[in-house]
């Protein structure tokens, strides 16, 4: 038997109303899983502040640990590809929704969600990348598969200074694109560009209803944001052009008219995480050692200790992060 352990459960009452707890668990405690894993580092990304907020039905069963995102090292396995001592990363597949997450020394695992921790990269950097960082990466593979090279014209990147944004931006620059960057934040300008923005633009700009179509200012993009400000991104594509979506940080709604797509030839690509195939998996967090300059992912990282994930959880929907978040576990914080 194992020694107990701290973790984060989020539980709900009989009025539905929701609680937050640090409570001591021990393996037994652990969902069923054939693979147990030993927890270094994870990361607070915007779904973990709605889980802990309350503030979205992110959390299907109950009571639950939430972190949708872990990284550490494998003590025991009966999966026939891990073997204890391996290090791994999970990213998604309902951990922290419908599976126990990440808020835990220890989490307990199906091992085919897994994903071996890329050469060069150690489990602190791969929660600087995260989701966010690996959704950014899905959203540049497919804009790339759509055949949106650099050669192409601008990028624009959506909720730049956000974990996405943040991440996107980097990788898009260091491959040789011109990225445009658009932020509620000011303040961050100095930021965004040493990330490698090129141009900076308010996301007043584009927040509000448009026309249908627009003057074609951007080759592809990277939409962490949604609502008028995806509708707008979509107007003022170029012709062939394609706008990569992953999120709705200004809202889920999409008031945007079919003109882009059917005068201009221009693509919507959706882009999901929690449910990317293993390959794709594979693949991105391959092109993300290989692609993501990791001197200035550290620039954009604040790291914390397990004390203050609740804390970050709130900072993150009340938009107070900028980039992204590393949870060091070996640290109470
Ligand atoms: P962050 O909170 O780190 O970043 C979101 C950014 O969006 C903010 O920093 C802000 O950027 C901008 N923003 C916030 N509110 C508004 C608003 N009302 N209008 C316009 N812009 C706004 O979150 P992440 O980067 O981690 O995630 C971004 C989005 O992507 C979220 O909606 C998240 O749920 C989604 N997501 C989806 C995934 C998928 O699988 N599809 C996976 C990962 C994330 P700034 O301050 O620069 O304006």
């Amino acid at each position: 038997m194992s020694d107990n352990f701290k973790a984060i459960l989020i539980s709900r009452d009989e009025e539905k109303k929701q609680s937050v707890d640090v409570v001591e668990l021990g393996d037994d405690d652990l969902m069923d899983g054939n693979v147990t894993i030993a927890i270094e580092a994870t990361t607070v990304n915007y779904k973990d502040g709605l889980a802990i907020t309350g503030k979205s039905p992110i959390i299907q069963r109950w009571p639950m640990i939430p972190g949708i995102d872990l990284a550490g090292t494998v003590i025991s396995s009966s999966h026939g590809e891990y073997q204890k001592g391996d290090k791994v990363i999970l990213n998604g597949w309902g951990i922290g929704q419908t599976h126990y997450g990440a808020y835990a020394a220890h989490a307990r695992v199906n091992g085919d969600w897994l994903v071996p921790l890329p050469e060069g990269i150690n489990p602190l950097d791969s929660m600087a990348i995260g989701t966010a960082g690996y959704t950014a990466m899905l959203c540049i593979m497919a804009l790339e598969n759509h055949g949106i090279t650099p050669d192409r014209g601008p990028v624009i990147v959506t909720g730049a200074a956000g974990g996405v944004g943040s991440v996107a931006i980097s990788i898009l620059s260091k491959l040789g694109y011109y990225v445009i960057a658009s932020t509620g934040r000011s303040s961050e300008a100095d930021y965004l560009r040493e990330l490698g923005a090129a141009d900076i633009i308010d996301r007043n700009e584009l927040s509000e209803p448009g026309r249908p179509l627009g003057k074609e200012r951007w080759a592809g993009g990277v939409d962490a944001v949604g609502s008028h400000t995806l509708a707008n991104l979509l107007s003022q594509t170029e012709y062939g052009g394609a706008i990569a979506a992953c999120g709705l940080a200004q809202g889920f709604d999409l008031p945007a008219t079919v003109m882009p797509f059917i005068l201009r030839g221009v693509s919507l690509l959706g882009i999901d995480s929690v449910n990317a195939p293993k390959e794709l998996r594979l693949e991105a967090w391959q092109r993300l050692a290989r692609d993501l300059d990791l001197e200035k992912l550290a620039n954009l990282s604040t790291m914390i200790g397990f004390n203050d994930i609740i804390g970050a959880a709130h900072d993150i929907i009340d938009g107070k992060i900028r980039g992204r978040v590393v949870v060091d576990m070996t640290a109470d914080g």
